[in-house]
């Protein structure tokens, strides 16, 4: 212990630790600018997918009642999850055509709920082609909104702004541009706004299980047979 007394300890101290709090600030607003940089500067071109939705538009978006699996049978046969959430720091599923290697390429994928598409082009290295789309739905009395989000699509057919039913066929199974074996990656979020991010991430807050989130919001009979069946 130093024999200082109080005041002449912390008057010797204070520099560095201002000079530590000034690194510490500008470390913090470099990473913020290196990590916010390429969203500001692709907002001018995908404008309308990256704003925020309205009031308005939140209010007037379709409450889902049921939610059916994205790809195979709407009730998730047909179709199997080789990486589940979580697994490997997954923030989604990574669903397959029970024919497995590339069988499910081109196979299609549908809307797991009424919503309303908010994002719908490429994703970048590594993700391919991405739909988001935003649902609103009923839990506990309350109006509640979730994502849908399906990624290395071969083929988008919808649109921005555009208002799905549920199991509208939104898109094909792809690759993710030739980076993997067909499947679909598959996540629910619980965001308004959409992003891609990263597919694997320790922390999870915000995403859901996707497979569990499905299963508990079916609101269908398992027998109830609302969509063709993919061959
Ligand atoms: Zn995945």
């Amino acid at each position: 212990m130093s024999d200082l007394p109080d005041e002449k300890r912390l008057s010797r101290g204070r520099p560095w630790s201002l000079v530590a709090l000034l690194i510490f600030l500008l470390a913090l607003m470099a990473d913020l600018a290196w990590h916010i940089a390429p969203e500001l500067l692709e907002r001018r071109h995908y404008q309308l997918a990256l704003d925020l939705p309205s009031p308005v538009e939140l209010a007037s978006l379709p409450m889902a009642t049921r939610f059916d699996f994205p790809i195979g049978t709407e009730h998730g046969t047909l179709a199997y999850n080789a990486q589940p959430f979580t697994t490997n720091s997954h923030l989604g599923d990574d669903l397959n055509g029970i024919g497995g290697e590339n069988s499910d390429l081109g196979d299609p994928v549908f809307a797991v709920a009424d919503g309303r598409v908010l994002f719908a082009r490429e994703g970048g290295p590594g993700w391919g082609k991405i739909v988001i789309v935003l649902h609103a739905y009923r839990e506990n009395g309350l109006r509640n909104y979730v994502q849908s989000y399906y990624a290395h699509l071969e083929t988008i057919l919808v649109r921005p702004g555009e208002l799905l039913r549920r199991g509208q066929q939104i898109g094909t199974v792809g690759t993710g541009g030739g980076k993997y074996l067909a499947h679909l990656h598959f996540e629910m979020r619980e965001f308004v706004t959409p992003f891609v991010g990263a597919g694997y991430r320790k922390e999870t807050r915000g995403w859901l299980n996707p497979e569990e989130f499905l299963r508990a919001h079916r609101g269908a009979p398992d027998e109830d047979v609302g969509r063709p069946q993919v061959e």
